[in-house]
């Protein structure tokens, strides 16, 4: 993509394949792209990595998360840079390869990282979304950090990104509130930047861990939509520069 408007990126980690699928009508009422990391490939029915290739084909971003989901670091300097590639990183690329997926985004489980994970990855995946510190989402001074200019895109490869679920285990409550989500969807559209957010599971009924409302989330891209603000995969940002 050439030319890109203010935007935000909505991305979902782990392994909800199927709620993100169902999810996919909402997306395109409101021409919205996203970025789903999918971890566990191996373990993907037949029928979901159909639904994962409908959301590729519908131009959604599919990324890596890894594939069992170990935490970076830690198995880093216990066993080594390269221990973490071979166990971690390249089954998912070699299942890429298989399947015919070209996927150049990754996110990092627990949004964790080093230089030495860093320097392994960076030549193979391009743009890499991590997190931001736990903090209060009710207030503006939490998000300055996440207002990027999208002049500097060819050279943000690490995407930091405010958590965006509903529910969730081990993050702030309560959520980012829809009129604070206004605040921040006029800036980024006046000041020509974008942000990043970081989500899981998208769905009503699931009261676990790290979910995302989906009544929650439709507002948002209502919103956006309104305000003239794209949601924009991964995928559909400028080439990083090398
Ligand atoms: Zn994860």
């Amino acid at each position: 993509m050439a030319q890109i408007t203010p935007c935000i990126l909505l991305t979902f980690d782990d392994y909800h394949i199927d709620n993100w699928h169902a999810f996919l009508p909402v997306l395109e009422k409101y021409d919205a792209k996203v970025t789903f990391y999918l971890n566990n490939l191996d373990k993907l029915t037949d029928e979901q990595i159909t639904k994962a290739e409908q959301l590729m084909a519908a131009g959604q971003t599919i990324g890596c998360h890894g594939w069992r989901h170990v935490w970076p670091v830690q198995y880093t300097e216990e066993n080594g840079v390269e221990k973490f590639w071979e166990d971690e990183v390249k089954p998912c690329i070699d299942w890429y390869d298989a399947h015919g997926w070209d996927i150049t985004n990754y996110a990092y489980a627990f949004n964790n990282y080093d230089e030495k994970t860093n320097a392994r990855l960076f030549d193979r995946f391009d743009r890499f979304r991590a997190g931001s510190a736990k903090t209060d989402r009710t207030v503006m001074g939490s998000f300055e950090h996440l207002f990027l200019d999208l002049d500097d895109l060819p050279n943000q490869r690490m995407m930091p990104g405010m958590h965006l679920d509903t529910i969730a285990r081990s993050e702030p409550k309560p959520e980012i509130p829809l009129d604070l989500w206004q605040q921040i969807l006029t800036r980024l559209a006046d000041n020509g930047q974008h942000m990043t957010f970081y989500g899981h599971n998208i769905s009503a009924t699931d009261k676990q861990g790290h979910v995302t409302n989906p009544a929650y989330l439709e507002e948002v891209l209502k919103l956006a939509k309104q305000m003239h603000v794209a949601c924009v995969g991964m995928d559909d940002l400028p080439e990083v520069a090398r």
